[in-house]
């Protein structure tokens, strides 16, 4: 699903900018004394994001195991719902990989993993019409998914430099370098913030869809439900981590500011 493959990309790029932040971290904390944001923000940020991982694993693995009465698979599942929302040109490939699930919007693609393609459990298909979600979004234009995509850029260029910017430019003692570094990451943040209402958005009209088009009965629905919310809850991580980040840069420049 979006949520969970999003994940790992999200995931990558805050290894990179926490593995960068740990290592510079402990760099400054050389230089400017005991570094507490880290501990106090960043490092629980990250439990957080590792145990919402672990949950949409588990709540995934769960249903996994529970065959829909309908007898759908994913693909079907999907299949349908696009072409009830006339996105017959939005084709379906499988791909590799455990909860690899996504929609490519730039080949109008909907890719669905190894575990959600052929599999007819409630959880593939909550996975597969939460990808076709946001197929209908891409296609009906709806409006945050269209920033979540101006600011992809900024997410990537911010997470990954931003930091590295402010953190000289505290042990440099440039300001300009400080603010330039915050504001990057600050693009950044925004990208996980608007991300949550792009994830709940294609979950939601999942969820409706799969009721309309009789894929799933009530008590189904609930369970597929539960998965998707699961996942929702790695992106809410990620935005807390992102903000924790920010917040951690942001008070290591006022303390440096502060103790001049
Ligand atoms: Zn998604």
């Amino acid at each position: 699903m979006m949520p969970i493959i999003n994940l790992s990309a999200v995931l990558s790029l805050y290894g990179q900018s926490y593995s960068q932040q740990g290592f510079l971290g402990g760099a400054t904390g050389m230089m400017m004394g005991f570094d507490i944001w880290y501990f106090i923000l960043v490092i629980p940020a990250l439990l957080l994001s590792l145990f919402a991982s672990a949950k949409v694993k588990s709540t995934f693995a769960k249903y996994s195991g529970m065959t829909a009465q309908s007898g759908y698979t994913g693909v079907r599942a999907a299949r349908r719902i696009l072409d009830q929302n006339g996105l017959q040109q939005v084709t379906i490939e499988g791909v590799k990989g455990h909860l690899t699930d996504h929609f490519d919007p730039r080949t109008n693609v909907l890719r669905l993993s190894e575990s959600t393609y052929g599999d007819n459990s409630i959880a593939a298909i909550g996975v597969a019409a939460h990808e076709a979600g946001h197929a209908i979004q891409h296609a009906t234009g709806y409006v945050p998914n269209k920033i979540r995509g101006a600011l992809v850029p900024v997410a990537q260029f911010g997470s990954s430099i931003g930091p590295y910017m402010a953190i000289f430019g505290i042990i440099l003692q440039l300001s300009f370098l400080i603010q330039l570094g915050i504001i990057l990451f600050f693009g950044a943040f925004l990208f996980y913030l608007i991300t949550l209402p792009v994830e709940f958005n294609a979950s939601s009209r999942a969820l409706r869809l799969l009721e309309e088009q009789g894929i799933l009965g009530d008590a189904e629905l609930k369970s597929a439900r539960k998965v998707l919310s699961a996942a929702a809850m790695t992106y809410v991580a990620s935005a807390l981590s992102a903000f924790a980040s920010l917040l951690r840069l942001i008070l290591l420049s006022r303390g440096r500011n502060g103790r001049r």
